[in-house]
């Protein structure tokens, strides 16, 4: 039996791999599904990003459900939490997301959902896999294909995160904020948000255009060194950048600076856990600042293998308060089950607004730490070697934490030995309260792994 999911749905080159055969076959496996689950006429949820080929799978995909008698309810271009906010509002018994997120413009794919919105669960992939690679389909008659209405979600999107903040507090300082989002789905909704927000607005890169004229929407530090020096040109309090489906935000401040996510993350679960505490989710490659974040508010911490819907079902068994990775997505598990960039710059807007500091001056009173990354080319058994460096280190006395990769601990710092899920390499990531000693566990990663690789 073939595999068809990645961590987080299906991925690749349009008309190669993710054709409209594709997206039909896809549909009508997850419709036979949810149909032999039991419901007569299942309701899904579908929607997509800006891509150019996004309408064309879509239909396809929609074609698909309709076949094996599940209703459908369109909701058009929107960003991905938006849409899984629609398929748990809508009491919907699946959704699905077509969109590629911060991949290139040549690229699509899909995201299955379960009825609470969250990424579908390892076992349902399985069965939607079976269906599909057996092509074992439930047909309905002429007289039980489904129905299609479309929905517009984003006012109610909107209206539900502008609940969950502060807004007189934010129309009291009016923050200027300056927005980029990558002509992707965010367009739709993160300029009329922070409006109607009380923010100053300027949108940059705003209309939205699969072809992703102006940027790629991988929204790192190299992709917007235009947009740096944008925010720090108009002279606003910070700037905010989405990828292609919105759900990740990444901060700029005042002067131009990129904000690491892992900071943002940080100044957004101090605020949610010092009113709420409880149970904070990570991954093992976030800084330890999280640690910090949750020993100040006496709340606990779990860390998890990489992978927003990892956290997010760790989230949703541990009954968790907020989740986040160290790329900039958080999730608010009572909002939404997975990372919404949205729902994040409104917290990180309220958390300026009460602050009354500038957003550099927020971001520096987090405790400062050094990362260092970098990667090594390895063809070959990376499992087995990354396992190797755990017994490397084990042999020489270090602790060993093996939840996702090998993670070497010291009392002021770690790194992190860890093979990619996607390309054929191995990164190694430290990070210590020191420069030096920073580098220093970096060299020991990069040693280990070299001794592990062998000659
Ligand atoms: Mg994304």
């Amino acid at each position: 039996m073939g595999r068809l999911f990645g961590t987080f749905g299906v991925r690749g080159i349009v008309n190669e791999k993710i054709t409209p055969e594709f997206a039909l076959k896809l549909g009508m496996a997850f419709g036979t599904m949810l149909r032999r689950e039991g419901r007569e006429k299942p309701l899904v949820v579908v929607g997509r990003d800006t891509r150019v080929s996004g309408e064309m799978l879509k239909d396809a995909f929609v074609s698909g459900l309709l076949s094996t008698g599940c209703d459908v309810v369109d909701v058009g271009t929107a960003p991905t939490p938006a849409i899984q906010f629609a398929t748990d509002r809508f009491n919907a018994d699946g959704g699905a997301v077509i969109t590629a997120s911060h991949n290139p413009p040549e690229y699509n794919g899909i995201k299955l959902l379960e009825p609470n919105g969250m990424g579908l669960k390892k076992e349902r992939e399985a069965v939607v896999e079976e269906v599909f690679f057996r092509e074992d389909f439930e047909r309905a008659g002429w007289d039980g294909i489904g129905d299609l209405r479309k929905e517009n979600v984003i006012p109610a999107y909107i209206e539900a995160i502008k609940s969950r903040v502060d807004v007189e507090a934010i129309k009291r300082r009016r923050p200027f904020v300056v927005v980029d989002t990558s002509n992707g789905a965010g367009s739709l909704t993160l300029p009329y948000l922070l409006r109607e927000l009380g923010c100053k607005v300027v949108s940059v890169n705003a209309h939205p255009d699969g072809h992703f004229p102006a940027r790629k929407p991988e929204p790192n530090e190299e992709n917007l060194r235009e947009f740096m020096e944008i925010v720090k040109a108009l002279g606003a309090d910070f700037g905010v950048a989405q990828d292609g489906d919105a759900d990740r935000a990444v901060f700029i401040d005042e002067n131009g600076r990129f904000v690491q996510g892992d900071r943002t993350f940080a100044l957004v679960a101090d605020a949610v856990l010092r009113e709420r505490g409880g149970l904070l989710v990570t991954t093992v490659a976030t800084s330890s600042l999280l640690d910090d974040v949750a020993k100040r508010n006496n709340a606990r911490i779990m860390r998890t293998k990489v992978g927003d819907l990892i956290v997010a079902r760790a989230l949703l068994e541990n009954n968790g308060t907020i989740g986040g990775e160290e790329n900039g997505g958080v999730i608010f598990p009572d909002f939404v089950l997975g990372r919404d960039g949205a729902m994040t710059t409104a917290k990180v807007v309220e958390i300026f607004a009460k602050s009354g500091k500038k957003f550099s001056e927020l971001i520096d009173g987090l405790p400062r730490y050094y990362q260092f990354k970098t990667k090594r080319e390895v063809e070959g058994d990376r499992k087995g070697i990354v396992e190797r460096v755990a017994e490397l280190a084990r042999e020489r006395g270090y602790t060993v934490d093996t939840t996702d990769g090998s993670k070497i601990l010291f009392p002021d710092g770690w790194v992190l030995v860890r093979a990619s899920g996607t390309e054929p390499i191995i990164r190694v990531f430290s990070e210590a309260k020191e420069e030096g000693k920073a580098r220093e566990y970096l060299e020991l990663g990069l040693k280990l792994l070299e001794e592990a690789m062998g000659p």
